[in-house]
């Protein structure tokens, strides 16, 4: 069956790349800015109230909504996929999407790009539009640090903004369930709070450029087998606890402009036509007051999904037609969809607009220049705090910088770094030394296997000027074996490529890069395995690697950040957001499930054909681990994973002391944490909870302390109660009793225990309120 997919990849290659610095966006007309906002409205027309700065966001949307026209509203509520569109106009900027702005009332034109690690541009469909690249998102989550997080948002927000775009596909926050789905390095990890204050930091470091930020994809788009028609079933109950949840911190906290509904069926209905989901949960129970925009080619009715919540279809070339187009207009006039309903849709999507800031400041109409040297370190940071330290025997690493003779090998360590595939790909500054196009599979028409241009080798030679460091490839065992044989120290890069729109096909290190380790390490003992991965992967090995670093795809610094953290100019300071089994048994599942009916993967996970592999039998997938994710998973059947959640080790090594655990309303412990060694050193203690029912321990705070040699602090961490609570129909609430707390240095191990009584209480759902006045 065609699934229609290959389109994407013809629309967008025969598109002529348009070099994005050379172009000039005809007139928007900018909103009233802060001439307007001084002395409650001073220039204000009384009747222009949605240029009056002192009203909330959704009064003055409410305002222009009553100013529109009725076409204007029809035109503003579907988007355009700029390498499909038929014309392209001259303000189309070739990326994710296009949305016609009103400019007499100064509603902007909307213009998308895909902003997971940067601002996308996907098989280089703007010719020599560079940007920014972020190590992947797990690798954010793991330097167990909002301030990495909000500084890597800021980041690309202003970058989006220098090149014109306005909206921003980024906040993945769906939870890591599996450790065989392919875009895993595009989330946060499989812990609900973690996600939810790492995306919420990452979000409003995007809107702090008077942009807006998506959230995504809402919700439980846990694998990419499969993710145009599978059907997601999960207990309701737990579904609160764990991907809702996510959601709902991340919102509440971070106040994303929209939320983009997903490819898959939650409970037998589309996420983009899903009623609970999308009025019960997000509007009715989280108050949330900006819009809902579809992934690209979720949407399969007209009538249902305005209806359910869906306000805005984007990338319409990509569904099976164009739903919220000329339908929508007729079903609004035979009152299948109420005038209020449309209104409500706009009002959301401008509410969304203003509470961001875009209305007041709107984006510059040609590109602006960008500090491409200040945002590279930005990078580079992120990378050097996710990094983790697996394994580290006899204090291997940090290396000494009298190695004489270093042998690096393998994973292209002589070019650069690898990234992961898909809508997320960054063209980065520095360029691609490698871009492998992909045969077969559902993403060989939009990915490509790409290198940043970082290489490993470079910078460890720059680190290490008196030794002779040389490079194999790594393709042949024996080769690589030969060459360790005689050097100091064997580096070894071992690389596990995934992509959007695929699974991996195996949790193992592809190429025989296996074998080749485990040459590598018999003949030299002191190996290191430097990892790059976009999640878990199996490491049969491992207890014969002295040393093991998991530097995920670190971005287009990532060669140098490996590099740094390998000599220790910085610690090995992050801690892992994703548990990492030991065989895949240990999985709740041990492989993505496919359709009982043998219809194809590919049939089934491309975007741009989700209006024809919509038409393939739907396949219930059941997360029957529920809120059990990962490191609760593991506890629930008492299992030991490889390297647990949380986990990571330091160059310094740092005491946990004098605990004192505290309750009451909160549950709260304050301890200290001595650094006993001669260097700086980062702690990341870890505060787990179980409540009174007992159950699988839930991780509810966290502090990550860089502690100067010999330092000694005073931490206190207080329990999220988001974290603590159950909910129950009637929503969310702490139960009184008595909770379990421990202090671990990962999910697995702890330093103190402790009890504390908790008072019943319920808390109120989170508010997503934008603004006040
Ligand atoms: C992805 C989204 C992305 C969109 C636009 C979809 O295939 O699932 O994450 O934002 O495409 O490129």
């Amino acid at each position: 069956m065609s699934t229609g997919f290959p389109r994407i990849a013809c629309a967008l290659l025969s598109v002529a790349p348009m070099a994005l610095s050379a172009q000039t966006l005809p007139g928007v007309a900018p909103a009233q800015t802060s001439a307007s906002k001084a002395g409650g409205g001073t220039g204000t027309r009384t009747s222009e109230i949605w240029r009056d700065t002192t009203r909330t966001a959704a009064v003055r949307a409410d305002a222009l909504v009553k100013a529109m026209t009725k076409a204007e509203k029809l035109r503003y509520v579907h988007g355009i996929f700029p390498p499909m569109a038929k014309p392209m106009t001259s303000d189309m900027i070739p990326s994710a999407g296009y949305v016609p702005g009103v400019p007499r009332l100064g509603i902007p034109t909307l213009r998308e790009s895909d902003a997971s690690l940067g601002v996308a541009n996907q098989v280089e469909q703007r010719k020599g539009d560079v940007a920014t690249a972020l190590p992947a998102s797990l690798a954010t989550a793991a330097s167990f640090d909002p301030a990495i997080a909000y500084a890597g948002g800021a980041m690309i927000g202003s970058e989006a903004r220098a090149k014109t775009f306005n909206v921003l596909l980024a906040g993945g926050v769906n939870l890591t369930r599996d450790a065989w789905n392919g875009r895993n390095f595009e989330y946060l990890g499989e812990d609900p709070l973690l996600t939810g204050v790492m995306g919420a930091a990452s979000i409003r470091g995007v809107q702090s450029n008077h942009i807006v930020s998506t959230i995504k994809h809402f919700v439980l788009n846990s694998q990419e087998t499969g993710r145009a028609v599978l059907d997601a079933r999960i207990d309701p109950t737990a579904l609160r606890e764990s991907d809702l949840l996510a959601f709902e911190i991340a919102i509440a906290d971070g106040k994303p402009g929209s939320v983009m509904c997903a490819y898959n069926r939650i409970d037998g209905d589309y996420a983009c036509e899903n009623k609970f989901l999308l009025t019960d949960v997000l509007r009715r129970d989280w108050k949330y007051p900006g819009f809902v925009m579809s992934d690209w080619g979720a949407v399969h009715s007209t009538e249902k999904a305005a209806n359910a919540g869906l306000d805005q279809e984007s990338g319409q070339e990509l569904d099976a037609k164009v739903y919220f187009g000329t339908p929508l207009a007729a079903a609004v006039a035979s009152g299948r969809v109420s005038p209020a309903r449309l209104d409500d849709m706009v009002r959301r999507i401008l509410t969304g607009v203003i509470a961001s800031g875009l209305y007041d400041n709107p984006t510059p109409t040609s590109a602006q220049p960008i500090d491409y040297a200040a945002n590279a370190e930005i990078a580079q940071r992120a990378a050097e705090a996710g990094i983790v330290l697996l394994r580290n025997e006899k204090g291997l690493l940090p290396l000494a910088k009298t190695a004489r003779s270093i042998v690096v090998i393998g994973g292209h360590a002589d070019v650069g770094v690898l990234s992961g595939g898909g809508s997320s790909q960054v063209r980065s500054v520095g360029g691609v030394p490698i871009e492998i196009p992909l045969k077969t599979g559902a993403a060989a028409s939009f990915a490509r296997v790409t290198y940043h241009s970082s290489s490993p080798l470079r910078a460890i030679k720059a680190l290490a000027p008196n030794a002779q460091v040389t490079f194999v490839d790594g393709t042949d065992p024996v080769a690589a074996a030969k060459a360790a044989r005689t050097a100091d120290l064997a580096i070894v890069f071992a690389t596990h490529w995934q992509t959007e729109a695929q699974d991996a096909p195996s949790l193992s290190l592809p190429d025989n890069q296996d074998a080749m380790i485990d040459a590598v390490a018999a003949a030299n003992r002191r190996t290191i395995v430097v990892l790059e991965t976009g999640g878990p992967v199996l490491m049969p090995w491992a207890a014969r690697v002295p040393a093991i670093v998991e530097a995920w795809y670190p971005g287009q610094r990532g060669g140098e950040a490996i590099a740094r953290v390998l000599f220790g100019e910085v610690d090995a300071s992050g801690r892992l957001p994703i548990s990492f089994p030991r065989t895949i048994e240990q999985l709740p599942r041990p492989r993505p499930v496919t359709s009982p009916t043998g219809a194809t993967s590919n049939d089934a996970s491309a975007n741009a054909g989700a209006g024809d592999a919509s038409l393939l039998p739907a396949y219930p997938v059941t997360y029957q681990e529920g809120a059990n994710v990962g490191y609760r998973w593991y506890a629930t059947r008492k299992d030991t994973p490889l390297f647990p959640f949380g986990f990571g080790l330091s160059y310094a090594s740092t005491k946990i002391g004098n605990p004192r655990f505290s309750g009451g309303t909160n549950a709260s412990v304050t301890f200290t944490v001595t650094n006993q060694t001669a260097r700086t050193g980062t702690a990341v203690p870890q505060l787990y909870a179980t409540s009174p029912d007992g159950g699988a321990p839930r991780l509810v705070g966290w502090s990550r302390q860089t502690l100067a040699a010999g330092e000694t602090r005073n931490v206190t961490i207080t329990a999220d109660p988001r974290a603590l609570a159950q909910w129950e129909t009637a929503g969310w609430r702490v139960k009184g009793g008595t909770y379990a707390l421990k202090i671990a240095t990962d999910a697995q191990t702890t330093v103190a225990e402790g009890t504390v009584k908790l008072t019943d209480r319920r808390l109120g759902s989170a508010r997503a309120a934008f603004d006040t006045p």
